[in-house]
């Protein structure tokens, strides 16, 4: 089988969509699968979809393409302002969108007018990611405005944690976010129908024991995809970590000494003595690089230890064992990886799970040539 490669094991995506479903609907919070770290592949898609999550978001029009063309027919919005020459696909295609200009919101409205339909606009207010947003003292001025521009509908607010800056969002930012709905509510009029708190960031406190306001949806990729809480990396309990694997072919291994020639050392160290080091460690080259994925955000088998990358090489110590050529290494990814490998055309995409869902037979056995090392 052609490598590199992610496997992609649908049945732990749609369990992941499922607790995540249930679990923050006895909270009366919603559920977006959020589809961009995935392309919008419609695979993946529908096992968030099989999984209970009855809405999507992406950042790109080309993955809502994708869905959309795929059958996807289940309300999308737009997670990332749109751009102005996108406006009419936008509208098309899309159920609602994010924004934060006037400028956006009054294009989107006038391709709404021009396509005979309406659009839904949800406000992004800046509460301290400072990445895209609104600040809080304008909101109430982008409600009216909004309510006033023909073509578009006042669908929501949103806030968004945790991109930016590393940073989970707290009580105190959520209760502020459900203030002010309230606020635009009685400043402008109609009903704020649409909350959403923010991503896989908020799920702390989501599941937590406090109040949930008025916040009633939250967008998440990350843990659904990965299981994972982008903040801390760490597993989230109930959810599956291991959905997705990036399988890489072995092109070549030898003992090399683990210390560096001399020459190669830099020449402002030079009047360090050095000692040499006979210590020979296996070094094994992996046929994928940085142009495949964020070789940063590998994780290794366990005893393996990352040494660089190139745009087509990864260079990992697998201390004194040496692992065949021509063997396959399966390493997981976190989100960063993920998005790049999904991205990538090199990398091969191989789906398992499908038919059962379907609800025929299992083909994650049918694999003998998988060597895990
Ligand atoms: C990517 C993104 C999300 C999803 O974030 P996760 O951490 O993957 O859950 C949610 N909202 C916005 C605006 C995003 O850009």
């Amino acid at each position: 089988m052609t490598s590199p490669r992610v496997e992609i094991d649908l049945g732990k995506i749609q369990a992941n969509a499922r607790y995540l479903v249930r679990r923050l609907g006895t909270r009366g919070i919603s559920v977006t699968g959020v589809t961009k770290a995935v392309c919008g592949h419609p695979d993946i898609v529908g096992a968030m979809l099989d999984g209970g999550v009855t809405s999507l978001a992406d950042a790109r029009i080309a993955n809502l393409f994708r869905m959309r063309t795929a059958g996807i027919t289940c309300p999308i919005s737009m997670i990332r302002a749109p751009l102005l020459n996108e406006m009419e696909d936008v509208v098309r295609w899309c159920d609602a969108s994010y924004n934060t200009e006037m400028d956006t919101i009054l294009e989107l409205g006038a391709a709404a007018q021009k396509l005979i339909t309406s659009h839904d606009v949800i406000l992004m207010i800046e509460m301290g990611d400072m990445r895209e947003g609104i600040l809080p003292e304008n909101i109430n001025d982008y409600a009216a405005r909004v309510i006033a521009t023909p073509g578009v509908t006042l669908k929501g607010i949103a806030a968004n944690f945790a991109c930016m800056r590393n940073v989970a969002p707290t009580d105190r930012d959520l209760a502020r976010l459900s203030r002010l709905a309230t606020q635009v509510e009685g400043a402008c009029g109609p009903i704020i129908e649409l909350v959403s708190g923010g991503g896989s960031a908020n799920l702390t406190w989501a599941l937590g024991q406090g109040s949930t306001g008025r916040v009633n949806n939250l967008r998440l990729g990350e843990a659904i995809l990965l299981g994972t809480d982008p903040v801390t990396g760490q597993p989230i309990t109930g959810l599956h970590t291991d959905a997705f694997a990036l399988i890489a072919e072995v092109i070549e291994t030898r003992l090399k000494p683990s210390s560096l020639p001399t020459r190669s050392i830099a020449p402002e160290l030079g009047m360090l003595k050095l000692v040499r080091n006979d210590d020979l460690r296996a070094r094994t080259i992996l046929a994928v690089g940085q142009q495949d994925t964020d070789t940063s955000g590998l994780a290794l088998p366990s005893g393996y230890r990352f040494i660089g990358a190139t745009s087509d090489h990864t260079v990992i110590d697998t201390a004194k064992s040496a692992v065949p050529v021509g063997s396959e290494m399966k390493i997981g990814m976190n989100y960063s990886a993920l998005m790049r490998a999904m991205s990538a055309p090199d990398v091969a995409k191989t789906v398992y799970g499908k038919q059962k869902m379907n609800g025929s037979a299992d083909n994650r056995e049918a694999h003998p040539f998988l060597t895990l090392v």
